[in-house]
C-alpha cells in the first residue's frame, strides 16, 4: 500500500506511510467504497464522443444537459479545469477538453492533443456555435496553444468571436488552481482575440 501511494504524484514516502497508518483506522465499510471506485475508476469511466471530457456515459452529462448554452465552447487543456471552471457556476456553456496543450520541447504537437476534432465540431455545427473561449493556461505553452487554435479557427470560419480568459489569473499559473472568484472574473473579462 505504502508503495502505491509513493507513486502518486506529490506523495513522498512520509505522506504515503502516514496514509496508509491512516487507512487502517477507517472502518471496513469505507475501505470497501475506495476499493469499489478505485476499481472502476478506468472501467466505468468514458471520454464524450463531442467534448472530451471524462464522465460515465457519452455524451457526457454537460453536452447531454438541454439547459446549458449550445453556442459557447469553453477550450481548455484538461478535465481538471472543466471541474474547476463549474465550481464557480458563472459558466453555462459547453467544453472542449484538449489533453494537453502544444509544448514542442516535450515533442507534442497538435496531432497529439485534441485539436483537429475542435476544428471539425466547429465546423459541423457552423451555425450554432458562435463563440469560442480560449481558457487554456497562461503559461507559455498555454498562450502558443491558444494561438495555434485562434490562426486554425480563423482561417476556416470568419463568423465565429474568439475570445481568450486571462485577466486576474496569475501568469504561469495552472487554472485548475485558481480560486472560484478569480476564475469567474477571468470568465467575464475575456478579451476578444
Ligand atoms: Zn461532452
Amino acid at each position: 500500500m505504502i508503495e502505491s501511494f509513493e507513486k502518486l504524484p506529490g506523495v513522498g514516502p512520509k505522506t504515503a506511510q502516514r496514509l496508509t497508518f491512516y487507512l487502517l483506522h477507517v472502518p471496513q465499510s469505507e475501505l470497501d467504497k475506495f476499493a469499489n471506485s478505485l476499481e472502476n475508476l478506468k472501467k466505468n469511466t468514458i471520454l464524450c464522443s463531442n467534448c472530451f471530457m471524462i464522465d460515465e456515459k457519452d455524451p457526457c452529462s454537460i453536452c447531454s444537459d438541454s439547459q446549458r448554452d449550445q453556442s459557447t465552447l469553453c477550450v481548455v487543456e484538461q478535465p481538471l479545469d472543466v471541474l474547476a471552471l463549474e465550481k464557480g457556476r458563472g459558466y453555462k456553456g459547453l467544453y472542449h477538453v484538449l489533453h494537453g496543450r502544444i509544448d514542442p520541447l516535450n515533442n507534442i504537437g497538435p496531432e497529439e492533443i485534441f485539436v483537429n476534432q475542435l476544428i471539425s465540431r466547429i465546423n459541423k455545427q457552423e451555425s450554432i456555435i458562435k463563440e469560442i473561449i480560449l481558457a487554456t493556461n497562461p503559461t507559455m505553452e498555454g498562450e502558443a496553444t491558444a494561438m495555434y487554435i485562434a490562426k486554425q479557427i480563423k482561417s476556416q470560419n470568419e463568423k465565429v468571436k474568439i475570445t481568450r480568459i486571462g485577466r486576474g489569473l496569475p501568469v504561469g499559473a495552472d487554472l485548475e488552481y485558481a480560486d472560484d472568484t478569480t476564475l469567474q472574473r477571468a470568465m467575464e473579462g475575456r478579451n476578444e482575440y
